[in-house]
């Protein structure tokens, strides 16, 4: 007699190959990690306070399933100011981080068998979203001589009648990529012309560096986009499942219908606390000085990379990664390149096939790391691949 039962749907989802690099770092001493994509930061205390101040006003009932609607004014209020964009309180859902936008836009679009266009490398959760509605998955190929952005032509070759949604990720994680004004209109183009919709994934609008801008897909497409935006990384908030999603509002509807099953509503004090998060003057000052020392470790990282041989990286300009490409000469994989710095370093970084197949000779490193510690990391890796 069978004990448990187990439902067999749940094995077509991948175990990430990041956790196993930490497994394994993690039976180690003295491992620096550059493998986290969180920040390293703390939650800015004009944000904790209120929320403090939330719960002892209160805050500690059910909301509407849709989220606080002074907090969907907020959010309204915030595109107005900041990108000059009309977005209505009926187009906002509010969610657990972008992780919970994101799942429900896959669930609430794709049909079993439709097609959605995914880019290689990206983010892992967009490819798992994907098999978990039972959709083909179109991988497009980001190129360097593309600086990492989505080439149109490849796009408009890559769908089928079928296509359904495509994935955008800017600020990119894994690649650290920023978009331009062409390219993003290019893709709202296509998307309005074939008639799909575009899961625009932004949470790490706010890290920006040398003048990059954003460029916020909904401006451009605001019937095709559903925008997937979080407080976890802007505000050093990734505990506080805060974020949400924005998009036409039938779509929203039927988002809302799985999110009151799923999640109900999110945490009522928190939401009360993204209020001030977005409209304190010192949320923002804080803001601006995390994406300032972002800044200061991506130049010094960049400055150490280049110095170092066997690996070579490409200049991000946004979000707070670098993606570095392995020496083909040494012929590793970007698992074997991982596992060797480890073992030899004890410095974990992510092998790029954790994000698709043209990962493969890369790997991401994250800055998201006091200085002090990413100087010992590239002290050791220099050491190590100075010896390869
Ligand atoms: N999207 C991207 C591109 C991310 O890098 C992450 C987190 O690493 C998420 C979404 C998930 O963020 P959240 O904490 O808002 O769910």
């Amino acid at each position: 007699k069978r004990k448990y039962f187990l439902a067999g749907r749940i094995n077509i989802i991948q175990r990430s190959k990041i956790r196993e690099l930490f497994e394994k770092a993690s039976k180690m001493e003295n491992v620096i990690s550059l493998g986290i994509g969180e920040p390293d930061f703390d939650t800015p205390d004009v944000i904790k306070d209120a929320a403090k101040r939330a719960l002892d006003e209160g805050y500690t009932h059910y909301t509407p399933n849709a989220g606080i609607p002074e907090f969907r004014e907020a959010i309204a209020e915030y595109y107005k100011d900041f990108y000059k964009v009309d977005v209505e309180v009926d187009n906002i859902l509010v969610t657990a981080g972008a992780y919970e936008a994101t799942y429900l836009a896959f669930q609430s679009i794709l049909e079993q068998g439709d097609d959605v266009i995914i880019p290689d490398p990206a983010f892992v959760c967009y490819v798992e979203d994907a098999k978990i509605a039972e959709a083909g998955i179109i991988r497009i190929p980001l190129r360097e001589e593309y600086k990492f952005r989505i080439n149109p032509d490849e796009l408009v070759e890559a769908i089928t009648k079928r296509t359904r949604m495509i994935v955008i990720n800017y600020p990119n994680n894994p690649t650290g990529a920023v978009m331009n004004k062409s390219t993003v209109k290019a893709i709202a183009d296509i998307a309005q012309d074939y008639n799909i919709y575009i899961l625009s994934d932004e949470p790490y609008e706010h890290f920006l560096y040398e003048g990059a801008k954003h460029y916020p897909m909904i401006k451009y497409a605001p019937d095709n986009t559903i925008l997937a935006n979080s407080f976890s990384k802007t505000f050093a908030m990734t505990g506080w499942r805060l974020g949400f999603a924005i998009a036409p509002k039938q779509v929203i509807r039927d988002m809302i219908k799985l999110h009151a099953y799923v999640v109900g509503n999110v945490t009522s004090f928190i939401q009360i606390a993204g209020i001030t998060a977005l409209r304190d003057k010192r949320s923002w000052e804080a803001v601006e000085t995390m994406r300032r020392v972002y800044d200061e470790r991506r130049k010094l990282v960049l400055k150490y990379l280049n110095e170092m041989p066997h690996i070579q990286p490409f200049k991000p300009k946004g979000a707070f990664y670098i993606w570095a490409k392995i020496d083909p000469e040494l012929d590793m994989s970007s698992e074997d390149f991982a596992n060797w710095l480890l073992d030899n370093a004890r410095v974990v970084v992510i092998p790029g096939t954790a994000f698709g197949k043209q990962g493969e000779g890369w790997v991401r490193i994250s800055y998201a790391t006091e200085k002090e510690k990413l100087i010992e990391a590239m002290e050791r890796m220099k050491e190590a691949l100075s010896k390869l």
